[in-house]
Formats: structure tokens, C-alpha cells, sequence
């Protein structure tokens, strides 16, 4: 067995896919200590730069010294706390949904809301470039599951006319995580009311980052459905970790009793539900924050042009600069770390092959200088790369 997966670990090295951790040894923030170097980073989630803001640090420092550290239990039990049950009312309130639920990652709340919903004989009609969670919650529910071209509605038209089951689920990112694009969100729906199915949204990366406030991807499009499941995490643009659901007070009843991943964990730390009210409350009142980080975005769209690489069409956080070789990315990722630049490339399987990519993603907390110095230094890349 040994032998097998270190074969199996070399093959993935001479392809050059082989996955490495780099070592945070500084704050979550645009400029911090990267394996032993001072970097600047473009690399993570936190786009509204809550991660490390002194009011979520304060609201959960002072949570945990009234209330203790862990939940104890499951929601089920004792662990649902007064916080939880709070942060639940203010995310329903602020995407204008009926009811939330929370889990402990979107991850979890994918694999629960899917399975709690279909079983053998039911069918799950998904984007290609779904994120991985929402396939990994397809295959488990042993739904039929038909895959659809990214945003290629004909193709689920087609799809959803052929198919005869009980029940059909859409599902899509809202906003895809490798591609910073979004969904079409109100010709989805439309499809979803002719065919009678549901419609699950995977807001992850635009929550907090699209509509009013950073409401997310409904409140962008003014969409209100009642067979609309709303899924967003607080790991990424809410600057905590967790997630929720959002949907008729119904549809949560029924995730409460039968969403496994759910019911059989233990309540994320109350503290958490504290920062993360306190997250809500920064996006409610200090609208500069969510504007500064979509002058940012329009200012990089506006500026990186180079002949070899170009950005990808997207209007939100995630701008990714199309390489195209596997090679050729993790090359150019490394230049930029040799200058004390952070980009992640993103490679396949992440992404169909032949599109490898540098995933730039933006935080409130750049500045536009930091943007000047990217742009410069990728300019450079482009003269100095083979
Ligand atoms: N959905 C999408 C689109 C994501 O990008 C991610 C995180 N990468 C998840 C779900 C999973 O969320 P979490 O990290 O909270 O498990």
C-alpha cells in the first residue's frame, strides 16, 4: 500500500500537480509573514477584510470570556445557543429570506441541505464548474445527476424536459469560485417555475460582496422565490467560518430534522455567532468598505492589460488571469512570490485542463498601490517569462 501511494504521489509531482501548504505565521491580512517572507497577498477569501477587524475580534473575545470556548453538543442537544439562534434571525433578515439555518462549513451544509432533500429516483441538474462540495452531495444522495455546460441553459432546458423523476434540484454557485462569474440567475429561475424544480444557490463568494450592502446574489438580481434554497458561507467574505441556509420557514423545518450533517455534529463555538453578527453589522453600517473593494476590482479590470495573459470576464472579488499551461502558471506564480507577491495558480483537476490560471482575488483591505505594484510586477513577468 506504501509503494502504491508513493507512486501514485510522484506521478502527481511529475505533472506538476503536486499540492503544497504554505505556512501562515502572520495575521489574516493583505500584507502578512508567509513561510519565513513578507508578502502581499492576493490569495484569499476574506474580501471585505472583516477576518481581522477589531470589532469581530472584540465581540468574540468578549462571547467567549462570558460564555466559554466550545458548544458542548449538537443543536440538537444543548449546543444551540441564544447567539446562533440570533445570528440565524439577522442572515434570514439581511437576504431576505423567511427563515436560516446555520452548519458548521459550507461544505457540510451542501452534503445536508442536497441529501436531506433527495433520495434514489430524485435528480440534481448542475453546472459543470460547480464547486466540488455540491458534486461530492450529489453522488451521496444517489440522485440522478445530469451535468450541465457552464451556463448553458438550452442544455438544462433539454435536461429538465427529458427527465420524468419525483423531485428536481438545480444547482448552481451563485458566483463560481475559479471563475468569478455568476450564475444567470433570473433566467434560472424561470426555468426552475416551468419545470416545477427547485432552485439551490451556492452564494459562497457573493455574499458580502454582491448587492445592497453586500446582501448577496438575490438582492443583486431582486430575486424572490419560494422554491429558492439559499446557501452562503461566513468563512469568506464575513471574515468567521460556518455557513447558512436561508429558505421557507418549511423547507429549515425540514433540514432540521433531516439534514445529517446537521444533526449529527457538534454547534460551531457561540463565540463564532458573535463575530459573525458583529460581521453583519460592519457590512449594515460602514458601506465604504463594500464600495472600496468594487473600486478596486473596477480599477484592475480597467488597468492589467498584458498581450500573454488576460483577466477573465467577472465583476466580483475573484478576478483570474488566464494562463492556459499548467507549467507555465506555477512559473509565473513563482515569479511573483520571488518579488514578494502571493497569487495562487490553479490547476486541474480545480479546473478543466488547459485553462490553468492565477486566481487574483481582492480585499477591501488593498490599497491601490498594492494593485499599481501587481499590475507592474506582472507587466514585468510578461517581458522577462518565456
Ligand atoms: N461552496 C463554494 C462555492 C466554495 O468556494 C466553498 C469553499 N471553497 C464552499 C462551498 C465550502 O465552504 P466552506 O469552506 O465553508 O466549507
Amino acid at each position: 500500500m506504501f509503494a502504491e501511494m508513493q507512486a501514485e504521489l510522484d506521478g502527481r509531482a511529475r505533472q506538476g500537480l503536486l499540492r503544497r501548504r504554505r505556512l501562515l505565521q502572520g495575521p489574516q491580512a493583505a500584507q502578512t509573514r508567509v513561510d519565513g517572507a513578507e508578502v502581499l497577498t492576493f490569495c484569499s477569501n476574506d474580501y471585505l477584510g472583516l477576518a481581522n477587524h477589531p470589532a469581530l475580534i472584540d465581540a468574540a473575545c468578549r462571547a467567549m470570556t462570558e460564555i466559554g470556548v466550545g458548544s458542548g453538543a449538537s443543536h440538537l442537544i444543548t449546543g444551540h445557543h441564544q447567539l446562533h439562534e440570533s445570528l440565524e434571525d439577522a442572515l434570514a433578515e439581511f437576504v431576505g429570506l423567511p427563515s436560516a439555518l446555520l452548519f458548521s462549513t459550507g461544505y457540510m451544509a451542501n452534503l445536508g441541505v442536497v441529501n436531506a432533500l433527495l433520495r434514489r429516483g430524485d435528480a440534481i441538474f448542475a453546472d459543470k464548474l460547480n464547486h466540488a462540495s455540491l458534486n461530492d452531495a450529489a453522488i451521496m444522495a444517489r440522485a440522478e445527476l445530469h451535468r450541465f455546460r457552464h451556463n448553458d441553459l438550452g442544455q438544462l432546458e433539454n435536461q429538465l424536459t427529458t427527465s420524468g423523476v419525483r423531485r428536481k434540484l438545480v444547482v448552481v454557485d451563485a458566483v463560481f469560485s475559479m471563475d468569478g462569474d455568476h450564475a444567470p440567475l433570473p433566467e434560472l429561475l424561470a426555468l426552475c417555475e416551468r419545470h416545477d424544480a427547485w432552485l439551490y444557490l451556492d452564494d459562497a463568494h457573493g455574499f458580502g460582496v454582491l448587492g445592497k450592502q453586500g446582501r448577496g446574489a438575490l438582492d443583486h438580481f431582486a430575486l424572490s422565490s419560494p422554491r429558492i434554497i439559499y446557501m452562503a458561507t461566513l468563512g469568506k467574505a464575513a471574515g468567521v467560518s460556518g455557513a447558512f441556509v436561508a429558505a421557507e420557514k418549511l423547507v429549515i423545518e425540514y433540514l432540521i430534522q433531516h439534514a445529517r450533517t446537521y444533526v449529527y455534529t457538534t454547534a460551531t463555538p457561540p463565540a463564532l455567532a458573535a463575530a459573525a453578527l458583529a460581521a453583519i453589522k460592519v457590512m449594515q453600517q460602514d458601506s465604504e468598505r463594500h464600495a472600496r473593494l468594487h473600486e478596486l476590482i473596477a480599477y484592475l479590470k480597467q488597468h492589467l492589460r498584458l498581450r500573454k495573459w488576460s483577466l477573465m470576464s467577472s465583476d466580483t472579488a475573484i478576478q483570474p488571469l488566464l494562463v492556459g499551461d499548467n507549467q507555465a502558471s506555477v512559473r509565473l506564480s513563482e515569479y511573483l512570490r520571488d518579488k514578494g507577491i502571493l497569487v495562487p495558480a490553479i490547476r486541474p483537476p480545480t479546473v478543466p485542463a488547459g485553462t490553468a490560471r492565477l486566481r487574483i482575488s481582492l480585499s477591501a483591505e488593498h490599497t491601490m498601490d498594492d494593485l499599481k505594484r501587481l499590475i507592474a510586477v506582472l507587466k514585468q513577468a510578461e517581458s522577462e517569462l518565456t
